[in-house]
C-alpha cells in the first residue's frame, strides 16, 4: 500500500474508532535530539546494554559510574524542546480524538507540548529521592550530589531495570481496557511488560523505523518518521472533533 493509501486508512480507523490511545517509545522524541535506546545506527548505548545502565544493581553496586553514565543524557532530556510528534498528540487530545498518551518516555515532553492526559509507565526526570530516609529533591540536585543530607544514597525516580512497575502502569492498564485503536508511536516494543499493552486493543497501527514483533499483528505499519505521519494526521482531521472532545 502506498503512503497516501496508507494515511486514508489511519484516517478512518481513527474516525471509526470509539476509543484511541497512545503508546510511545524513545523514538517519539529522537526528532527532540534524544537518542533512542535501540536503532540500529544511533542507539544509545551501542558499548553497554539498557540493563546494564540503567538498572538498580548498577546503581547500588557503583553509584558514581551509574550517574556518570545516566547524568549527561538526562541533562539532553531536560534541555530538549518538544517536536511535531509531542505536538500532533497534543493537538489530537485536544480534539477528542485520542484519550491520552501512555509513555515510556521520562523525559517530559508530551506535557510541554500540551498533552494533559499523561501515564508515564517508567517514571519521570523531575524528581529524585533518598533509598534511606525517602526525602524528596529537584532532580537537580543529582548534578551537584547523589547523596542525600543524611548520607543515604538518591535515586532518580525513573523506573530502573529491576524495579517494580510505577503506578501509572497499573493506571495504563486500565486505560486499555475496552480500547479499539492503539497507535504506537517510536517504540521498539521489547521492553516488557509495556510490551504486552498492545495485546489489549482491538486495533494496533505502527509508526516505528524499524521492524517491531507487533508488525504481523498490526492493521497499518509506517516505518516512517513518527512526526511526519502525525501531523499529517492531525492536518486531515483539521477542525474536526473526536469522542473525547468534551473531556
Ligand atoms: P527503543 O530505543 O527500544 O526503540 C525506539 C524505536 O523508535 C526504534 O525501534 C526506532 O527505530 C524508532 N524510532 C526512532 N526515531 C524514530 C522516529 N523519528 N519516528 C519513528 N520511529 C523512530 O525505545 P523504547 O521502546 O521506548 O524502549 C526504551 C526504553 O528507554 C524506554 O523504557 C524509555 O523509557 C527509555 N528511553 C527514554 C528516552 C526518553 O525519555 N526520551 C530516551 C531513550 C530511552
Amino acid at each position: 500500500m502506498d503512503y497516501q493509501k496508507k494515511i486514508e486508512r489511519l484516517i478512518k480507523l481513527v474516525k471509526d474508532a470509539h476509543k484511541t490511545v497512545v503508546l510511545t517509545g524513545a523514538g517519539a522524541s529522537t526528532e527532540s535530539g534524544i537518542p533512542d535506546f535501540r536503532s540500529k545506527k544511533s542507539g544509545l548505548w551501542n558499548k553497554y546494554t539498557p540493563e546494564e545502565v540503567c538498572s538498580i544493581k548498577a546503581l547500588k553496586k557503583n553509584p558514581r559510574k551509574f550517574y556518570e553514565l545516566n547524568l549527561k543524557w538526562w541533562q539532553e532530556c531536560i534541555k530538549a524542546k518538544p517536536n511535531k510528534t509531542h505536538y500532533s498528540l497534543a493537538q489530537l487530545e485536544k480534539t477528542g480524538w485520542i484519550l491520552g498518551v501512555i509513555t515510556q518516555n521520562i523525559d517530559g515532553l508530551h506535557q510541554r507540548a500540551g498533552s494533559r492526559r499523561v501515564w508515564e509507565v517508567h517514571g519521570h526526570l523531575r524528581t529524585c529521592h533518598c533509598f534511606n530516609c525517602n526525602n524528596e529533591y529537584d532532580i537537580k540536585r543529582l548534578s551537584q550530589s547523589y547523596r542525600c543530607d543524611c548520607g543515604g544514597l538518591l535515586r532518580p525516580d525513573v523506573v530502573l531495570f529491576g524495579d517494580a512497575m510505577s503506578e501509572d502502569y497499573y493506571v495504563a492498564e486500565q486505560v486499555m481496557s475496552g480500547c479499539q485503536l492503539l497507535l504506537v508511536v517510536g517504540s521498539s516494543l521489547q521492553v516488557y511488560p509495556v510490551a504486552n499493552l498492545p495485546q489489549f486493543a482491538r486495533q494496533v497501527v505502527i509508526i516505528n523505523h524499524e521492524c517491531t514483533p507487533w508488525d504481523d499483528r498490526a492493521e497499518l505499519v509506517f516505518n516512517q518518521d513518527s512526526g511526519a505521519v502525525l501531523s499529517k494526521l492531525v492536518e486531515c482531521l483539521g477542525e474536526s472533533c473526536g469522542p473525547y472532545f468534551s473531556l
